[in-house]
């Protein structure tokens, strides 16, 4: 505190969160200063931060309030949101969130704080949740092979286009689009097909079918209008031109009518959010896609699949394209990195906890109303126009339409306009009788007698018929028929969590994820029903409060960015830079531009940049790195050169993804914008960023942001994510818009999300972050987080060699940004031990692994964070130090190459418990290194995982796993 503040004001300062929030005491940070080095904080911050880049001016938010406080204000904007009873559907529906699931799933930490399971052994919880997502998808579908979740049913729709583009003998270039669609589909798909040269036609689908030649049809089942169509015959007229069929299916339908494997679909996908996620204005909750066997090499999004363990055992590993972006780059089919890992994990359970007689039961009941209210409809004169119904209803109107919307918004409901003359209302599983009766009495002309339920009673037949009724069981694996009890599914859920290693446990080092506090106070706000319980598509005075929290996050983001506008629709970060090319993409054509179409990536960049640039039509060149890990300003020149006329943009990572603040950046953009080129920024380094320098600033046209990194979304154990794109003034107008929710952009920009806030209901978290932090916390956080990295830099430079270090003389470690990069490369010929092996090593020590062989194989990158504590900080400098003396004992020979503690990692208790025990070294060495761990043990509940095994038997669903309990 520079200012003196009077004794009372001491007392009363509210700034209590940020000395939460940041791991290390006062007291730590001058002994973490003296081992690296440097004289204070703000000596380190300017020898480590280029001035060039420094920001000129604090950043300007209000200033920080407490928790209470802050929650107290949050309560304010979310009482702005009205809560009304919705019949809207289009893809949301009402939904009982199972308490146990609420409770020991969504609000529980040791399943929101994990982390993507690249680190197999330490994930066998999650994964197995995910492979009974997996499992619930293919039989709910009847398909072969479904994937870990998808963004959105919109985004998904997207997705599946180009994997059919990519699967299918036909070589037309056209899309056919059911009309009945939902419309946030149809616009996403939109505009997804453009910057690619696909045309998409939509209409009545059997008759463009026999006009057109095109390479696949996408319809809904049902539609969004509510009929349920018999697609057999079409699918087959599909597949006779060598196209495929995609199927948009709800999840709970699935339960009673025929699936779209049965009736010969190749690509199914949906939405899971009924399956007790909240509405959340639009998100988050889990999309699905599934697919016929053929294709299921080239699906998008992760798979979890099942293979062998070091002992032999079955155990649960990412499959084949987990890894798809960094492996194929530009040639990637997909761009999908954070999915919605957490909302999978709540639907699967959901279906764990009902069972298959339950979830039939559920939508029987929801049959039966609609088709109920369907009779009384008729009763009382009224054309309904969709016959064959599931759960939605579409009723004619005529000139009463206005009359019955006020109605029903006069009694606290929601019904769906869908035009001038016509209303359809959707029924869901918190359906009631009363609401049916509402219904009637809403839809009735004054005086009319209306129907009561009591009269249908004995009449539970739903608008089904018979041809288009399931007849195959689903969901016959055990798993799905034993955890019917409370008791036994607060037990199961906290079986699979105990298997896992999260941030309620350990640190999670990982370089460029940025695994920091997820604060409980910023949790708090995701479930309030002003916030959770509304529809994305509800008329926008009942959206009040999203509206401010759109208006006041942007406006700190801003200042956090140093960027004009931003949009917060994206989903994920991969979306935020496909969001951004586009706004580069629309810019160059509003300029009669059109060439402007190469995109330069330094060779360092994560992989969903060239990924990403790929979706958006643009060809990728690569500019080299010098030996720094920086943008070879050289090779940049040539590029700029020999490409200057079609140069549409520049993508760099800021930090770079070597953890380095390259001092010549400014140069770097000016260079691209010499060349009519702009600067993509990917903001995933944000974090050594904000309030000491911002992209907008220093040169940035366009940056992502990761709110479940830099802003504390918890990682979710792989999504969901947040990742809002953020634009200087002149290409505001290029920022997503959202015709379907009636908000379009001036550039024509189509929409990236099914809704228009995107993953809206997390907003809050980093709402109540930057509310309780502050200006000054802020930069404090970012100043801590690169203290925190050049400790463990100082603290393990003696035994690692710390890559890429900016080489800052009189700093130990030699000076890095946010995190630092260990190379493993010179042990490999000393040793035989390679990053791997010290990544599984830690998982004794009870740790979760850096980031492995990212950006620079062989290396671990380590990213403490401002959050950890000093002592956790030493906890992990000691087992690393410990883990390098093992090395050692490998290079002199006192352990074979071979058999050793860490080519063995990591250990589970029953190989420490073999009668036999052959190895060089003892079970205490494998067990216990160091004494700590006497006192708090992680046990891995799996051997080292085969990943090649796995991915040569691929096999995704839950049916081996019980053959071999
Ligand atoms: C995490 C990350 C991304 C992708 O973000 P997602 O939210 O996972 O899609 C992009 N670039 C970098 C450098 C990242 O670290």
């Amino acid at each position: 505190m520079t200012t003196a503040l009077s004794p009372l004001a001491q007392l009363e300062t509210a700034h209590e969160f940020v000395a939460r929030h940041i791991g290390p005491y006062a007291d730590d940070e001058a002994q973490m200063l003296s081992i690296i080095g440097a004289a204070s904080r703000e000596a380190l911050i300017s020898t480590i931060v280029p001035e060039a880049i420094r920001r000129p001016a604090p950043m300007d938010l209000p200033a920080a309030v407490g928790e209470a406080e802050a929650l107290a204000e949050l309560k304010a904007v979310a009482a702005q949101n009205k809560v009304l009873k919705s019949f809207i559907g289009q893809g949301y529906y009402g939904t009982h969130t199972p308490g146990v699931i609420l409770r020991n799933i969504l609000e529980n930490p040791a399943w929101y704080t994990a982390y993507t399971p690249y680190q197999a052994e330490i994930s066998q919880g999650r994964m197995e949740a995910l492979v009974n997502f997996q499992t619930m998808i293919c039989d709910l579908t009847g398909m072969a092979m479904a994937n870990a979740s998808m963004l959105d049913e919109a985004t998904a729709a997207a997705e599946a286009m180009t994997l059919a583009k990519r699967s299918v003998k036909s070589k037309s270039n056209t899309l056919i689009v059911a009309g009945d669609c939902h419309p946030q589909t149809i616009e996403v798909i939109r505009t997804r097909a453009e910057p690619l040269g696909l045309e998409v036609k939509v209409g009545f689908a059997p008759q463009l079918m026999a006009e057109n030649d095109y390479f696949a049809v996408i319809c809904q089942y049902p539609s969004t209008t509510g009929l349920v169509h018999d697609l057999k015959e079409h699918v087959e007229a599909a597949h006779a031109k060598g196209a495929a069929f995609i199927v948009a299916a709800d999840l709970l339908a699935l339960t009673l009518l025929v699936p779209p494997g049965e009736f010969g679909a190749d690509i199914v996908l949906g939405n899971t959010q009924r399956f007790g996620v909240p509405m959340g204005a639009g998100g988050p909750h889990a999309a699905y896609m599934a697919c016929r066997d053929e294709y299921k090499r080239s699906l998008p999004g992760r798979l979890v699949g099942v293979s062998v363990d070091a002992h032999g055992n079955p155990a649960y590993r990412l499959a084949l394209q987990t890894r798809e972006q960094h492996i194929r780059r530009e040639k990637a089919t997909s761009n999908i990195c954070t999915a919605q890992v957490l909302l999978a994990v709540m639907a699967s359970m959901y279906a764990v906890y009902h069972g298959p007689a339950g979830l039939t039961r559920i939508a029987q009941r929801v049959a039966a109303y609609t088709a109920i209210l369907a009779a009384g409809f008729k009763q009382m004169g009224l054309k309904v126009v969709t016959p064959v119904a599931f759960d939605t209803l579409t009723v004619e109107t005529a000139e009463r339409t206005d009359g019955v919307l006020a109605r029903a918004l006069a009694a606290g409901a929601n019904l769906r306009r869908l035009s001038a003359t016509h209303l359809s209302v959707s029924l869901d599983e918190t359906t009631t009788r009363a609401d049916l009766e509402a219904l009637w009495a809403w839809f009735a002309t004054d005086g009319a007698t209306l129907p009561r339920v009591a009269e249908f009673e004995q009449h539970t037949e739903s608008l089904i018929p018979a041809h288009l009724r399931r007849s195959s069981a689903f969901l016959t694996h055990p798993v799905f028929n034993s955890h019917h009890s409370e008791t036994e599914m607060l037990r199961y859920i906290r079986s699979l969590s105990d298997k896992d290693l999260a941030l309620d446990r350990s640190m999670i080092p990982l370089g460029s994820c940025t695994m920091k506090l997820n604060a409980t106070s910023e949790m708090i706000p995701i479930t309030w029903p002003e916030f959770a319980a509304v529809h994305p598509f509800a008329p926008a005075d009942q959206l009040k409060g999203y509206a401010l929290l759109n208006e006041q996050l942007t406006a700190w983001l801003c200042q956090a960015t140093g960027y004009a506008g931003i949009s917060l629709q994206p989903n994920a970060g991969s979306q935020g830079e496909y969001a951004g090319l586009l706004a580069i993409r629309g810019w160059h054509l509003s300029r009669g531009d059109a060439q402007r179409t190469v995109c330069l990536i330094p060779e360092s960049a994560h992989g969903t940049n060239p990924a990403s640039a790929q979706m958006v039509g643009m060809q990728v060149v690569v500019v080299k790195c010098d030996a720094n890990g920086s943008v070879d300003l050289n090779d940049l020149e040539a590029k700029c050169t020999q490409h200057a006329d079609k140069l549409a943009a520049i993508m760099i990572t800021y930090p770079s993804t070597y953890g380095v603040f390259e001092p010549r950046v400014k140069e770097l953009c000016a260079m691209v914008h010499r060349f009519g080129g702009r600067v993509y920024v990917d903001g995933a380094n944000m974090n050594a960023l904000v309030g000491l320098a911002a992209p907008g600033e220093f040169g940035g046209d366009v940056s992502h942001l990761n709110l479940h990194k830099t802003f504390c979304i918890p990682h979710g154990g792989g999504g969901p994510g947040v990742g809002p794109v953020c634009v200087v003034q002149d290409l505001v107008p290029f920022l997503p818009g959202h015709v379907a929710a009636g908000q379009p952009r001036e550039g024509g920009v189509g929409a990236v999300s099914a809704a228009p806030l995107g993953n809206a209901a997390v907003l809050p978290i980093s709402w109540m972050y930057i509310r309780m932090m502050g200006a000054e916390g802020l930069k404090a956080a970012t100043e801590v987080a690169i203290l925190s990295a050049n400790y463990v830099a100082a603290r393990l430079s003696g035994h690692y060699d710390i890559h890429f270090s900016g080489g800052h003389s009189g700093i130990k470690g030699g000076g890095v940004a946010h995190e630092c990069i260990l190379d493993l490369r010179p042990l490999k010929d000393s040793s035989g031990i390679g990053a791997e092996d010290v990544a599984k090593r830690l998982i004794d020590y009870g740790f979760h692994a850096p980031t492995l062989s990212f950006p620079v194989a062989g290396t671990l990158m380590v990213e403490p964070t401002e959050s950890e504590p000093k002592a956790e900080l030493d906890r992990f400098c000691d087992a690393m130090i410990a883990i390098r003396e093992e090395i050692a004992k490998v290079e002199r020979g006192e352990w074979p190459r071979e058999d050793n503690p860490l080519k063995n990692a990591p250990h589970t208790a029953a190989s420490l418990m073999a009668a036999d025990w052959a190895h060089a070294y003892s079970r205490e060495q494998a067990a216990y290194p160091v004494a700590s761990l006497r006192q708090a043990k992680y046990w891995s509940p799996v051997g080292r995982v085969d990943n090649v095994y796995g991915d040569r038997n691929l096999f995704c669903s839950c049916v081996p796993m019980a053959a071999a309990e």
